[in-house]
Order: C-alpha cells, then sequence, then structure tokens
C-alpha cells in the first residue's frame, strides 16, 4: 500500500508519524510524500486547544479533497475525543483511539489485501504521476530524527485534556530507546529529539530494576550510540532528578543546550488554579541551576494567556516572571476552554477581547527578551545542522540554506552553489540578526564542499 502520513500539533505526533512510517516501510508499504499519492491517509490530529480540534477536521476535508478516492485514518487527540464525530468526516474509514495507535500499522493491514490488488492500483494512480520508487523517509527529513520514550501522564493540570486523551505514564525501556536511536544513527541521522507527554516522568511507572529516569537514559544513549546531536524536547518544570543538569558539563559536545520548559503562568496563584506542581520560585531556581550549568543555554517556554479568573495585576506579575526569565522563543495560547477539563467548568472566564490584548502584550514581552538572546550571540560562531535542498538566490550567486544551531537557534547562510550542506553539521559564524533569524557564515565552507 502507499501510506501518507500526515500531523498537527506537538511533536509527539510527529514523532509517533514517523516510528509508524519505520513500521509500515517494515512491512513493505511504502510511505509517500503527497496524498495524491496515497492508497491511504493516516492523519494524527491534535485537541490540545479548541482551535486545534477544528483544525484536525478541517486537514481531514483538505486531505479528502486532494484525493478522494484514499481511505483515511484518523488517529491522534481529536480521534480519541470525539470518535463519532471523526467517523462523519468524509473519507474516514477508520477512528484509532491513542491506546490503539501503536497497533495503528497492523489496523491497516487487512486493507492492504485490497489495495494491493494490481488493477486497483493502476486505477488509483493519479493521472500518470509516477509513485515514488523509494521509500520517502526524505520526506520526513534525514536530519533530525524524533523518538517517543514516554506516553500519558498522571499529573492533572486543570486545563489539558492531552493527559486525559493519553492516560496514565508509561515508559519504553532504555534497551529498546537506546536500539531505535542507534538505528537512527545508522540511516543517517544526525540529530535525535526525545519526545513524551511527560518527558521528565520517564522511567518512573518502570517496575523493578527497569525503573528508571530520563537522566540514566540521557547517559545511556550518550554512552552507547554515536548520536552526534541529542535533544530534549518540552520538560515540565517539575521532577528532574538530582543533578540533571550535570549531563551538558559530561556531554558538552552533544548534549543541545536548549531547554523547553512550560511556565504556563507567572503568579502562584494562578500556577495553583492550573494545579502545576511548581510555583514561580520553584521555576526561578530551576532556570538559574540550569544556566549556571549549561553555557549559552537558550530557554523556550509555554504560556496560557487569559486563564480563568486572570486579573490585570495577574497579568502584569506574570509579564514581569516572563521578562526576567529572558525566554528566547514561547508558544503563547489564548486559553480556550476544553470540554472535559476541570479549567472549562471555572467562574470567572477572560472575555476574549482581553485575551487577545493581553497575548498581543505577551509577544511584545518575548519578542524583545528573544531578541536580546539571539543579539547576544551575533559575532560568535556555532555548529549548524543544516536542513531542508538550499534555495537558489535571485540578488547573487550561490543557494541559502537554513539550519538550527545547537541551541536551537535559526541560522540562514549563503553557499556557493554546488556546495551540499543537508545533513551536515559546519561551524558558523552569526553575523546579524534580521528579525527572529541569524545570517551566518559557514567556516567550514571548504571541507563541506
Ligand atoms: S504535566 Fe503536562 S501533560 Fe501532564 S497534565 Fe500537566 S500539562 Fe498535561
Amino acid at each position: 500500500m502507499r501510506v501518507y502520513l500526515d500531523q498537527l500539533g506537538c511533536r509527539l505526533n510527529f514523532s509517533e508519524n514517523y516510528t509508524l512510517a519505520q513500521r509500515l516501510q517494515a512491512a513493505g508499504h511504502t510511505v509517500v510524500d503527497r496524498p495524491e499519492a496515497a492508497q491511504v491517509i493516516v492523519l494524527n490530529t491534535c485537541a490540545v486547544t479548541s482551535e486545534a480540534a477544528r483544525k484536525s477536521r478541517q486537514s481531514v476535508r483538505h486531505l479528502h479533497k486532494r484525493n478522494p478516492q484514499a481511505r483515511i485514518a484518523v488517529t491522534g487527540c481529536y480521534a480519541t475525543l470525539q470518535p463519532e464525530e471523526a467517523g462523519t468526516l468524509p473519507g474516514v474509514a477508520l477512528v484509532a483511539s491513542n491506546q490503539e495507535k501503536e497497533l495503528l500499522h497492523t489496523l491497516l493491514e487487512p486493507w492492504s489485501a485490497e489495495l494491493d490488488d494490481p488493477e486497483q492500483l493502476a486505477r488509483l494512480q493519479p493521472d500518470g504521476v509516477p509513485f515514488p520508487q523509494a521509500p520517502v523517509l526524505e520526506g520526513w527529513g534525514r536530519t533530525r530524527a524524533f523518538v517517543k520514550v514516554q506516553d500519558g501522564c498522571n499529573n492533572r493540570c486543570t486545563f489539558c485534556i492531552v493527559t486525559v486523551a493519553r492516560g496514565a505514564s508509561r515508559s519504553r525501556s532504555v534497551q529498546e530507546v537506546v536500539a531505535e536511536v542507534q538505528g537512527l544513527v545508522a540511516m543517517g541521522h544526525r540529530e535525535v529529539v526525545l519526545t513524551g507527554v511527560h518527558l521528565g516522568s520517564y522511567g518512573r511507572d518502570l517496575e523493578g530494576e527497569a525503573r528508571t529516569d530520563l537522566k540514566t537514559l540521557t547517559q545511556a544513549i550518550l554512552q552507547e550510540t554515536d548520536v552526534p546531536r541529542l535533544r530534549l524536547s518540552s520538560l515540565e518544570p517539575w521532577e528532574l532528578a538530582e543533578g540533571f543538569f550535570d549531563l551538558w558539563q559530561e556531554w558538552p559536545q552533544r548534549l543541545c543546550p536548549h531547554l523547553h520548559l512550560p511556565l504556563q503562568a507567572g503568579t502562584d496563584r494562578q500556577l495553583r488554579a492550573m494545579a502545576r506542581r511548581c510555583t514561580v520560585a520553584s521555576y526561578r531556581q530551576l532556570v538559574a541551576e540550569a544556566r549556571a550549568a549549561i553555557p549559552d543555554l537558550i530557554l523556550t517556554t509555554d504560556l496560557i494567556v487569559g486563564f480563568p479568573g486572570e486579573t490585570e495585576a495577574d497579568f502584569q506579575e506574570g509579564l514581569a516572571f516572563v521578562e526576567e526569565m529572558r525566554f528566547a522563543h514561547a508558544h503563547i495560547f489564548p486559553f480556550s476552554p476544553r470540554a472535559g477539563t476541570a479549567a472549562a467548568r471555572f467562574p470567572d472566564q477572560v472575555p476574549k477581547s482581553v485575551k487577545k490584548e493581553r497575548s498581543r502584550r505577551l509577544h511584545e514581552v518575548v519578542e524583545r527578551t528573544g531578541r536580546q538572546e539571539r543579539t547576544r550571540f551575533l559575532g560568535t560562531a556555532r555548529p549548524v545542522l543544516w536542513e531542508g535542498e538550499g534555495q537558489p538566490i535571485t540578488d547573487g550567486p550561490g543557494r541559502l540554506w537554513s539550519g538550527f544551531t545547537d541551541n536551537y537557534l535559526r541560522v540562514m547562510a549563503v553557499v556557493p552553489e554546488g556546495v551540499e550542506l543537508h545533513n551536515r553539521i559546519t561551524l558558523t559564524q552569526l553575523d546579524e540578526l534580521h528579525g527572529d533569524t541569524l545570517l551566518g557564515r559557514v567556516l567550514e565552507v571548504e571541507r563541506a564542499a
């Protein structure tokens, strides 16, 4: 079968689709890079906000329009929380909950017998366009790979529907994750990102001798594989093991100096109402420890604006704390009540116009701190992992490449035509800042050529 995989939402969905792509390929199916070429489309949906659920429905309709003959399988948080509605969307032939997601490749198997029929194959082929011959894992980029090490969460943050949709925390074994990373490195990946719903709780659910934690897993990956860069995705700002940040002193070259620590709110009153397991003081302390231990650390976060009961005074106090933390980037979500969460029933919902205005002020502060954070790297050189193919430029010779530093700053650089940077890590001098992108000079261009 030819399968097209798409996703909305978090890195976890991306990582799950990546794993599914590998499983499908191992079973002899072809993962294609556009819906028109597919017999089966899998959409990994999101429901973190009502807007995300709306976009999930919209994506199904859009994919069906692009290929009305393909069977669509929907999975992910929206499909888990609203399976009946998802099943009525055009083209949808299968709704798989998050619990069934791990087995999705086997759930799709019965379709293979029908769809792999040669006559049907010919009929489904779109307008004589040849199907890609090779597996299209390149479509997923061979630079960064996402490895899901944990799913679910035992916390009950009052705004969070994801934990309701994904159940209790459960982790993969250290050996299994190490083997997957080894496989990805053998396939040519230069960076691996560890993902999970509550990554910081990794390993605590495992029993007996298997019980472990994220620090041990990170050490095992760095010791037992040759992965050039290892990055941790979002980490809730609590439950990290004693001496967690020492890892960066032990592995300064390979462990990326970038942390995404969701703050959500900058006052204790709101953190309590959200049932977060941190306070402003504990967050401040954690960031101070991280900055002391990790040179050139870049910090990013998630923030909710207009949580029920948020007064102007709360907002201003939170804004000052956000400024103090010097985030380089923040995902800012205006609060949207999700049915099934405690916060949806909270009194004192904040009017939409107020959320909009506060969101604008919050963006302004984060843009300013983001600029300051990027500016301090001007004139320095950092390793950049180059992605994509390089775009031709109109105002001179050469191609424009784009990539990320180890501390997750976007960099662009022009190099002469014919220099192949894709999936290379090169030391790059950071010269100028344009918006949130640094313009750089590849210092190792000769070696990269
Ligand atoms: S810790 Fe994260 S995943 Fe768990 S309930 Fe809170 S926001 Fe949701």
